[in-house]
């Protein structure tokens, strides 16, 4: 149980609600910022703006997937005022107090290290990413049968890097009927591609391997899907970018060329807001037990 535990939640989606869920049922005393049109109660969180929160009494502070963005601003689809999470307040809190964000970016790493604070990345772990994957492979075959004409059975099916996401993409293309080859640049990655049942090859031969593909779905955080590669798909393929923004795919020549590709960003959050939410309500309510664990011990 998390009871006397103060954690302030500022902003979020559809995800944030199951972990205030999570959290009021662990007897957490929540505080919610950037929520006043939120119509649910939930026992134990109660709504706050910045001001009206004491933040010597704050032991976490828990921010959207997407954390804050280079101004500071923290996204909320339940409010509509502007919400900035600035060093003068984070200054307030106690050293103890942990920042937990789905993703870091420039500005939270320089704000928690003004501010002498721990940034917990949660999407950075194993667990969340492969739990996470899920939602995210359901997402891409929803998108793939939005945007083509032809079954995903006996379709090419080209999958561009074998981590979390790409595996489990591949996997659920496979046992859709789809023929999957595998895009890695590592050669144990291409080992286990094929052990899997997919083909497998180095990135390399990508320009070689998309003459005949379907869909191309890219998993991989860099420019991979170039000018090249696109100039050798029949102009039928689909292309679905997963990589976080801003993609792996050269967009513009894609359209110039007249084929379709489709940056996918936060499927998770779209396609399965409550599942999505669950995932990350688990694993912060049980970092949150770990950290009041040690607060507790300390006091
Ligand atoms: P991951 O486990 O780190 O896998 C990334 C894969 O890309 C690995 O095979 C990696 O190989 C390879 N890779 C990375 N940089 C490369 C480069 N420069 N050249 C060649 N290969 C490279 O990451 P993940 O969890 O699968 O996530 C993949 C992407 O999807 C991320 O950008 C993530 O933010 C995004 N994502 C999107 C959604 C969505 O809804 N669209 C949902 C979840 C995640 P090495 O390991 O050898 O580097």
């Amino acid at each position: 149980m998390l009871t006397g535990m103060h954690v302030v939640i500022i902003g979020g989606d559809a995800r944030q609600l199951e972990v205030i869920r999570k959290l009021s049922e662990q007897d957490a005393k929540v505080s919610l910022i950037g929520f006043e049109q939120l119509d649910d109660g939930f026992a134990g969180a109660n709504k706050h703006t910045f001001q009206t929160i004491d933040p010597k009494t704050v032991d976490a502070v828990i921010l959207p997937v997407s954390g804050a963005n280079q101004e500071g601003e923290v996204e909320s689809i339940f409010s509509g005022e502007k919400l900035t999470i600035d060093e003068k307040w984070l200054k307030e809190t106690p050293n103890e107090t942990v920042i937990y964000s789905g993703i870091s970016t420039q500005y939270l790493k320089k704000l928690t290290q003004q501010t002498n604070k721990t940034l917990i990345e949660v999407f950075d772990r194993d667990d969340v990413a492969i739990y996470n994957s899920i939602p995210t492979a359901e997402g891409t075959v929803m998108m793939v049968i939005q945007h083509t004409d032809i079954t995903i059975h006996d379709s090419k099916v080209l999958v561009t890097g074998l981590g979390r996401v790409g595996t489990t993409v591949a996997r659920t293309f496979q046992s859709l009927g789809a023929s999957v080859s595998v895009a890695a640049n590592e050669s144990d990655l291409r080992a286990r591609a094929f052990e899997m049942g997919f083909k497998a090859f180095d990135l390399s031969q990508l320009e070689k391997k998309v003459i005949d593909t379907d869909v191309v779905i890219n998993t991989i955080p860099a420019k991979v899907v170039t000018g090249e590669v696109l100039s050798k798909m029949p102009p039928h393929t689909l292309v679905i970018d997963l990589a976080s923004k801003p993609g792996g795919t050269d967009f513009r020549y894609a359209e110039k060329r007249g084929i379709k590709a489709l940056l996918a960003p936060g499927l998770p959050g779209i396609v399965a807001p409550k599942t999505a939410g669950k995932i990350i309500a688990n694993v912060l309510s049980t970092l949150l037990f770990d950290q009041w664990e040690v607060l507790k011990g300390g006091n």
